[in-house]
């Protein structure tokens, strides 16, 4: 659109995770409007659901509170939850974007105060804990979602309107019905993020056969003071306590049969999940097998930290193999020691998966025509300027990172609008 003016000062960002926050709320306080499509009933993305941050092992929910309130503060940014793109035509400067935003049956009069959870005869799996814990079918999705207001899982809902009794103050709708509008943007950021890999791809790593085989997303739930256990890591068997613990580094990753890359991050997750273990287990002993330990960059430090752990063991090494006792459902993880060139075979309580981050393009059509490398990830499309990857849809990131690259997707965004 060189020489011609921007129809709309506008811009759309789709995920409302780190990196899509981020970029919207950079844009607004620059002086232009945003508006946020979030496919999920809360604002936030998958750092909501994690315990603490590495290196310095402090909780997410702090630093998303603040762009919560750089968001209420800012009039410029309209924020759709449950809302998804159906369409993109037009090019930079004036693109029509077509948006579904699903019902929540539950509207502004709500004040959060629960009494329809109270009446609700119906649960739900969690997949804010990954299905470590339920819900109701009306449910709060964290104590500080972004908006405070409840919503109804439809695909478990049978209508039955006992919420509709118990609500004081008429907030909730049984037959909201979705909704369709086009809005003309500038430019569009685009931060859907990532999923966890399905670890139930890998048989010979026991997931979804042995209960106490879990992910490491689902760690970060266990450990959560507001996950299923309040923060309380126990065998999912039988909520028993733990003695010990293997992490299975690249579990999918690196694989061509899977992931055929790195996520960058899961070497460093596994080690901070460790010190979550030593914190509620003083005597528990934790095995780190891996390939290879990959703490980039200033993350050496915290590396260099959990390794002088006596109670913490590296094991270079890919798992083979992954079985249960039946009897005391402890689990069996097998590997070739590489260092020694021994076998070695390690019976622990529970074993965590540490599975990549798959971007959410993976596979999946998207609403305009996007350019995506041979991994899955979002790549900018020189040709077609004016929407613009960010964070891990990107490539995979760090939060730290996802602010860096978030920001700079919001420069071009702007750039779309102010470029003549
Ligand atoms: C086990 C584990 C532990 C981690 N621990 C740390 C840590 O301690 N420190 C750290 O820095 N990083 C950590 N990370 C990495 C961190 O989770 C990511 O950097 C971060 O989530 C990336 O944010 P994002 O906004 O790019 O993506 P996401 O968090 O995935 O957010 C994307 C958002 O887009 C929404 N969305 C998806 N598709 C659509 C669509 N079609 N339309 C609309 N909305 C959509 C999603 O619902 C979501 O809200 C960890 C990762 C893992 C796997």
């Amino acid at each position: 659109m060189a020489g011609e003016k921007a129809v709309s000062e506008t811009v759309l960002v789709v995920g409302g995770g780190m990196s899509g926050v981020t970029a919207a709320v950079e844009i607004a306080e620059v002086g232009y409007d945003v508006i946020i499509v979030e496919k999920r009933p809360y604002l936030g993305g998958r750092v909501v659901q994690l315990y603490q941050y590495f290196p310095k092992l402090c909780p997410p929910l702090c630093g998303m509170e603040i762009n919560y309130r750089r968001i209420k503060s800012n009039p410029r940014i309209k924020v759709f939850t449950l809302a998804e793109v159906q369409g993109i035509s037009g090019q930079e400067g004036n693109f029509d974007v077509t948006i579904k935003i699903n019902p929540r049956y539950v509207n502004t009069n709500c004040t959060a105060c629960g009494k329809c959870v109270d009446a609700c005869p119906i649960e739900r799996p969690s997949e804010f804990d990954y299905g470590l814990g339920n819900t109701k079918a009306i449910y709060l999705p964290y104590e500080m979602s972004f908006p405070m207001k409840y919503v109804i899982d439809d695909k478990y809902c049978d209508k039955c309107g006992k919420c509709v009794e118990a609500c004081p103050y008429n907030a909730i709708d049984l037959n909201e019905a979705p909704k369709d509008f086009t809005v003309k943007v500038a430019s569009i950021v685009w931060a859907t993020g990532w999923r966890p890999y399905d670890a139930t791809k890998m048989d010979n790593l026991g997931f979804g056969q042995y209960k106490n085989v879990i992910t490491n997303v689902m760690m970060e739930r266990l450990a959560a003071p507001n996950g299923p256990t309040k923060g309380k890591i126990v065998r999912p068997s039988d909520n028993g306590s733990i003695e010990s613990v293997a992490f299975v580094q690249c579990a999918g990753s690196r694989d061509e049969n899977h992931l055929p890359f790195c996520s960058a991050i899961c070497c460093l997750a596994s080690m901070k999940q460790a010190t979550y273990v030593r914190e509620q287990y003083p005597t528990a002993k934790i095995y780190i097998f891996y390939i290879d330990l990959r703490p980039f960059g200033r993350f050496e430090e915290f590396y260099n930290r959990v390794k002088q752990d006596e109670n913490v063991f590296f094991i270079k090494g890919k798992v083979a193999k992954v079985t249960e006792n039946p009897n005391t459902k402890k689990i069996t993880v097998e590997a070739e020691d590489i260092l020694s060139g021994v076998k070695t075979r390690k019976e622990v309580d529970l074993v965590v998966l540490a599975t990549g981050m798959e971007p959410t393009t993976r596979g999946e059509k998207l609403p305009f025509e996007a350019m995506c490398d041979d991994l899955g990830f979002l790549v900018s499309d020189l040709q077609r300027p004016g929407i613009y990857p960010a964070g891990c849809v990107r490539m995979p990131m760090d939060v730290m990172t996802c602010v860096k690259d978030a920001t700079a997707a919001a420069l071009k965004a702007i750039q779309s609008i102010v470029r003549r």
